[in-house]
């Protein structure tokens, strides 16, 4: 456990706020603070430690040297500790969850059942693949070929503050399956369930040095790690502004970079579609405030079932609880942080001011953090609401008159990382399988996956894909050996 000076005691479980570095906590001289959005101006909740060059020179050298003793663990001894990691997450779900609540602003409930266990999940998953696999082997031109994966060296995973504790374990596990060493940079917005996340790992069974935390600023220690010519995976989620930085220093030193970015999903009604189903799933886009990169926040709804979608999206909507994130009740939780609910509210001001019609919503809620589930009729579909990403519980509406101008609505913005629709055609769910470009898109369902498919975006939504065997190889230097047939002992 981390020494007494590095824990600060959040809501009644002692959280780590240093830096975990070589197997050892540590400090940093400055620390950032850390509030929780459920109650901003009286519940602060730990000072946490705000590394610089320095810290990140320590955590990239204590990486070079946990890499070289993780790398040498066979893929069973690797896949024993990230279960037994994995067990450590399942027995402190409690913990977990009531950190991130405070912290972010996450639904407490949610956590526990979903992403608590989801995280468990990610580790199981990556232990059993690397287990299960078998390595490409073929004879061709007198040769006995043979692929092998090489563990490629340390990993700098950088992650967002939305849904932090299962994003980071989605990026952590592969890497570490993989046989790298990890440097984990949490975003400074919510970094407190990265770090009992680390003091986990550190219980599991990882050598020193296999696994490393550092928290700080983006742009101070975050560009410090990202800048290291030790670095030999760069795996990044967050938005395209800062993987535009980090992919400049990721080509700098040559380093293979994958990046999952923002999104601006289509939400497609065609009138064959169970409206019902549609309408409520459509208005569970403002859950979690609208915090989800995969969120559907552009609906596209046929022209014919305009008036009756909008009286069953209106009813789902007005049926959401805003309230306090650690009440079962509770639909929709506050915004993580003030700034980022006044930028959203920024967006709807702006739209106004455009000429486009607020349908519901569009105000701030007095004394809290919680923004009105939000829904924007656009001037164009140039408008700024329709094209840019709002990241907030605020939904677009437009209509089309037949497929091929939903298909074009729906392909008319810079971003592609997933799409929904819903029709009762299996015809036309096949056809908008392929037309519309996106990474994922589900029809008459959302966000359930099996973790193994190819996981990523199109456009400006990222690069690379992640998810099963996908981020092994991207994790992995992927070397051929070619024997001459007849070579013997
Ligand atoms: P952000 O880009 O501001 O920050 C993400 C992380 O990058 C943070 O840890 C931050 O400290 C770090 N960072 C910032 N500048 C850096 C620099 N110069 N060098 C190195 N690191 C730096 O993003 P955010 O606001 O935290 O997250 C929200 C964004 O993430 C949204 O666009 C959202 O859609 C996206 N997101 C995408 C996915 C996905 O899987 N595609 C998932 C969740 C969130």
């Amino acid at each position: 456990m981390a020494e007494r000076a590095f824990l600060a005691d959040v809501g009644g479980v002692a959280v780590p706020t240093g830096h975990l570095i070589g197997g050892a906590w540590v400090a940093s001289s400055s620390t950032f603070e850390s509030r929780s959005p459920l109650d901003w101006h009286r519940m602060h909740l730990a000072d946490v430690a705000r590394g610089d060059t320095a810290t990140a020179d320590a955590a990239v050298a204590a990486a070079v040297e946990g890499f070289v003793a993780w790398s040498r663990f066979t893929v069973a001894e690797r896949a024993a500790v990230m279960h037994v990691l994995a067990d450590l997450i399942e027995e402190h779900t409690e913990e977990i969850a009531h950190v991130e609540c405070l912290d972010m602003g996450f639904l407490e409930a949610s956590m526990k059942l979903r992403l608590v266990a989801r995280g468990a999940a990610n580790f199981r998953l990556y232990a059993d693949l690397i287990v299960e696999h078998e390595e490409r082997h073929w004879d061709a031109k007198d040769m006995d070929n043979r692929v092998v994966r090489l563990p490629a060296g340390p990993a700098v995973v950088i992650t967002p503050w939305n849904a932090p504790f299962m994003l980071s374990t989605w990026k952590l596990a592969p890497a570490l399956a993989a046989g790298n060493s990890v440097i984990h940079k949490p975003a400074e917005w919510s970094p407190l369930s990265a770090a009992l996340l680390a003091e986990l790992a550190n219980q599991a069974g990882f050598p020193p040095g296999a696994y490393n935390l550092v928290q700080g600023i983006g742009e101070e220690v975050g560009a410090a790690l990202v800048a290291d010519p030790r670095v030999r995976r760069i795996t990044f989620t967050g938005s395209p502004s800062t993987a535009r930085r980090i992919g400049k220093a990721a080509a700098d030193n040559i380093v293979p970079f994958t990046a999952e970015l923002g999104g601006k999903g289509p939400f497609l009604v065609f009138a064959d579609a169970d409206l019902d189903a549609a309408a409520k799933k459509a208005a569970w886009q403002f859950d979690d405030s609208g915090q989800v990169c995969l969120a559907g926040t552009r609906l596209l709804v046929e022209e014919s079932i305009r008036t009756e979608f909008l009286e069953r999206f209106h009813a789902y909507a007005d049926a959401l609880i805003l309230g306090d994130s650690r009440e079962p009740d509770t639909d929709i939780a506050p915004m993580a942080h003030p700034d980022h609910r006044d930028r959203v509210h920024g967006f709807v001001e702006r739209a106004r001011a455009n000429g486009d019609r607020v349908l519901r919503g569009g105000n701030k809620v007095a004394g809290s953090l919680h923004y009105e589930p939000t829904l924007i009729e656009p001037a164009s579909n140039d408008s700024e609401v329709v094209q840019s990403e709002i990241f907030g519980p605020v939904l677009t509406f437009q209509t089309f008159t037949d497929e091929a101008e939903a298909v074009q609505l729906a392909n008319s913005t810079a971003y592609g990382l997933s799409s929904i629709v819903y029709t009762g055609s299996r015809e036309r769910a096949e056809r908008l399988g392929r037309a519309i470009r996106s990474g994922l898109t589900w029809v008459n369902t959302f966000l359930v996956r099996d973790l193994t498919a190819p996981f990523g975006g199109c456009g400006i939504s990222g690069i690379g894909r992640e998810g099963g065997e996908h981020s092994l190889d991207f994790h992995a230097d992927l070397k051929t050996v070619m024997i001459l047939d007849g070579t013997t002992v």
